[in-house]
C-alpha cells in the first residue's frame, strides 16, 4: 500500500462572545415522534435519561471518575484530554504557582471528561483522539475567541483519496474556558468535525447544543427562515459560501443565528435523534472520508434526506441552497471518477 501524506489543518470555529449571558434554566424540549414504534421508545428514554440528569446546577453531567496525571512537559493528562496552559497565563495571578496550576487542572479535567461523557451519550459516538486543551491568557491576541482545530492528513492509499483525523486541539482564553456554554460548543466542535462537515452546519449544530441543552447560546433564532434568508449575488443563501474565522465579515451574526435556526428547524421536525441518526449513517458509509475537499451541502443533504426519510432537497433548494439530490451511486461514481482521474495523472 503507498501511502503519501500531505498534512492539512481543518480549522473551525471562531467564537465572539461579547454579549454573552449563561442562563441556567430548565431544558423545554420538544419531542417530535416518527418513525417506528421501536425507534419512539427508545427516543423517549434518550429523552427522559437527558432530563433527568439535568438540574439547575448539574446541568447535563454526571460527576467524573477519570484520573488524571503529569507528563514530563507539563503537560496535565486524562483518559480524553491533555491540559496545558500557555506562557502567558503562567505569569497571571492564580496560576504562578505549580501547586495552583495543578489543582486547577485536576478540577478542569474532571469537569471536561463529565462534558465529554454527556456528550458522547448525546451523540452516540466520541472521536477516536484525545482533545489537547490548551488555556491562555489571550489567544491571538484576544481573550473573546475560543478555537478548536481539527487537523487531518489526506493522500493516495492504493490509487485512492482518503482523508483521517490526526489530531484535535482546543484553544481558550481563560475568559472564554469561563463559560460553560462556549466549553460546550467547543466539545460539539470537537466532536462532529471529525465528518469534515461544512462551517455552516458544524455552526449550527453547535449553537444548537449549547443552546437548548448548556443554556448557554447567545444566538437567538430567527422567527422564519423565508422571511430572514440572505441571498449573495449569484442568488445563493449566504450560508454556503462561510468559510470561519469571519469576525469582521458583517454576516457574521446572521450566519449563526441562520444556521442555528436550520439545524433546529430539522431537529425539531424529525426528532432529537435525528443528527444522531445523520451520523450513524456516515459513519456505516465512511464516504466523508474518501471524497477530496470540504463536504458539500448536497452531500450533507443525501444523509439528511436518508435519516429524515424523505428526501429533503426542495426544502435546501427553497431556501437557496445550490443543492442537488444524490444517489449513493452518484457519490460513489466521484470517488471513483477521482481514483481514474489520479491513475491516469501518474501514467503521464
Ligand atoms: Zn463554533
Amino acid at each position: 500500500m503507498r501511502l503519501c501524506l500531505i498534512d492539512a489543518v481543518f480549522s473551525r470555529c471562531f467564537y465572539n462572545l461579547m454579549r454573552a449571558r449563561v442562563a441556567f434554566v430548565l431544558l423545554a424540549m420538544m419531542f417530535v415522534f416518527n418513525g417506528c414504534a421501536a425507534l419512539e421508545e427508545a427516543q423517549r428514554r434518550r429523552e427522559k435519561r437527558i432530563l433527568e440528569e439535568r438540574d439547575a446546577t448539574s446541568l447535563m453531567l454526571r460527576p467524573s471518575k477519570a484520573k488524571f496525571k503529569i507528563g514530563d512537559d507539563g503537560r496535565f493528562e486524562s483518559d480524553h484530554y491533555t491540559l496545558k496552559f500557555a506562557e502567558d497565563l503562567l505569569v497571571q495571578e492564580g496560576f504562578d504557582k505549580a501547586k495552583e496550576r495543578e489543582l486547577f487542572a485536576e478540577s478542569a479535567l474532571g469537569y471536561m471528561e463529565s462534558l465529554y461523557d454527556a456528550m458522547n451519550r448525546l451523540f452516540g459516538f466520541k472521536p477516536k483522539h484525545q482533545i489537547h486543551v490548551t488555556l491562555h491568557h489571550l489567544y491571538r491576541g484576544t481573550n473573546l475567541a475560543a478555537y478548536t482545530r481539527t487537523e487531518y492528513n489526506s493522500g493516495m492509499a492504493d490509487g485512492r483519496y482518503v482523508k483521517f483525523v490526526s489530531g484535535i486541539h482546543m484553544d481558550f482564553p481563560m475568559r472564554m474556558y469561563e463559560k460553560h456554554g462556549v466549553r460546550v460548543h467547543e466539545l460539539t466542535h470537537a466532536f462532529t468535525n471529525i465528518y469534515f462537515l461544512p462551517v455552516w452546519f458544524s455552526e449550527g449544530i453547535a449553537v444548537l447544543i449549547q443552546t437548548e441543552y448548556a443554556k448557554g447560546g447567545l444566538h437567538p433564532k430567527f422567527d422564519s427562515l423565508q422571511a430572514d434568508l440572505e441571498i449573495d449575488l449569484d442568488g445563493v443563501n449566504q450560508l454556503e459560501s462561510w468559510g470561519g474565522h469571519t469576525d469582521n465579515d458583517p454576516l457574521t451574526q446572521w450566519r449563526y443565528r441562520y444556521a442555528y435556526t436550520l439545524v433546529a428547524e430539522l431537529w425539531e421536525k424529525y426528532g432529537a435523534d435525528f443528527y444522531i441518526r445523520v451520523f450513524r449513517l456516515m459513519e456505516r458509509d465512511g464516504l466523508h472520508q474518501k471524497l477530496a475537499g470540504n463536504m458539500k451541502t448536497s452531500f450533507l443533504v443525501y444523509y439528511f434526506s436518508e435519516a429524515a426519510g424523505e428526501d429533503l432537497v426542495p426544502f435546501f433548494q427553497k431556501l437557496h441552497f445550490k443543492v442537488r439530490k444524490l444517489t449513493k451511486e452518484d457519490i460513489l461514481k466521484q470517488i471513483e471518477a477521482s481514483r481514474a482521474n489520479s491513475l491516469r495523472r501518474r501514467r503521464q
